[in-house]
């Protein structure tokens, strides 16, 4: 038999440096959800891009950030975690960003495995910009490798998946080919209603929100869902639901077409919202919510 790569590439870097937007391009699908607001990806996400004779285990992971509640230490958890069983790790960074506005980086300096250093968005950059911030992050941190790339456009990403494949260990396939994520389906209905209370809510709304999936129930035709929107306090209930319900309705009509892309079938989608108090910052409210 001829020989078969197969490893884990984790993607690490500080909010909204473009992971999402990333590993979304290299798999071709959505599964991980993308906002222009920080603090989106809650979880560790794997997304798995196969082929006859290699697999990528790709992880998404929240941006590093100081934790500043329960919910945080717990999302930073997930990120250490990621680079403890890493073959390769990706550490992207705002090409527009400036080394000093990174506490983490000794961290980075520290880990054993070969670390890529993408620096991203280069689309926003000019050329001169570019040279010069890219002397200034290759000064500074020592990577196997550096790549001036947009994740959103798919610069330079051809020769960073050719890189990878590379150096990918021979290993016999981690999952089954057929599969694309660790996370079950349910997972995807949650992430979906998540992503499109992000875009349609202010503020700390979006960051007290969790949806809780109910009912998923799959039939031929028609997936049924039914989804507690979880919310911290009454007034953000109000507000959560809208006049009338006009809010609610909105989050209702945007996730169910992306819901219905994403399963590929018509789907019947209930929403309730319900104050759980102060979610994020119990513990054992986080345990029972699958933050551990
Ligand atoms: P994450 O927090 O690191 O997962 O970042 P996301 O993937 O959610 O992206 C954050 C924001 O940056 C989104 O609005 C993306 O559309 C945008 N973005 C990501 N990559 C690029 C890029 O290469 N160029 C530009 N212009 N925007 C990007
Ligand atoms: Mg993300």
């Amino acid at each position: 038999m001829s020989e078969h790569k197969a490893g884990f590439v984790n993607i690490i870097g500080k909010p909204n440096a473009g992971k999402s937007t990333l590993m979304n391009h290299f798999l071709g699908e959505k599964i991980s959800i993308i906002t222009p607001k920080a603090q989106t990806t809650r979880h560790r996400i794997m997304g798995i891009l196969n082929s006859d004779d290699f697999q990528i285990v790709y992880s998404d992971t929240p941006g590093i950030i100081d934790p500043a509640y329960q919910l945080q230490k717990n999302m930073m958890k997930f990120v250490e975690s990621s680079l403890e069983d890493a073959d390769i790790v990706l550490f992207l960074v705002d090409i527009r960003d400036e080394p000093e506005t990174y506490n983490f980086l000794h961290k980075i300096k520290r880990l054993e495995m070969p670390v890529y250093l993408l620096l991203n968005k280069i689309d926003l950059v000019d050329s001169e910009k570019l040279l010069e911030q890219k002397e200034i992050w290759k000064k500074e941190v020592e990577a196997n490798a550096y790549f001036e790339i947009s994740a959103k456009q798919g610069i330079n990403t051809e020769s960073l998946l050719q890189k990878i494949k590379d150096q990918l260990p021979e290993h016999p396939p981690y999952f089954s080919k057929d599969e694309f994520t660790d996370k079950p389906e349910r997972f995807f209905v949650s992430e979906i209603i998540r992503e499109k209370i992000f875009k349609l809510y202010k503020k700390e709304i979006p960051y007290s929100c969790e949806v809780i999936v109910d009912e998923f129930i799959n039939e031929a035709k028609i997936l049924h869902l039914s989804v507690s929107i979880l919310v911290e306090r009454t007034s953000q209930r109000i507000i959560m639901i809208g006049k009338g319900g006009s809010m609610l309705k909105k989050v209702g009509i945007e996730a169910r077409k992306d819901l219905e892309a994403f399963f590929g079938k018509q789907v019947f989608l209930q929403t309730y919202v319900k104050v759980e108090k102060d979610w994020r910052k119990n513990k054992s409210k986080l345990e029972r919510l699958g933050y551990n």
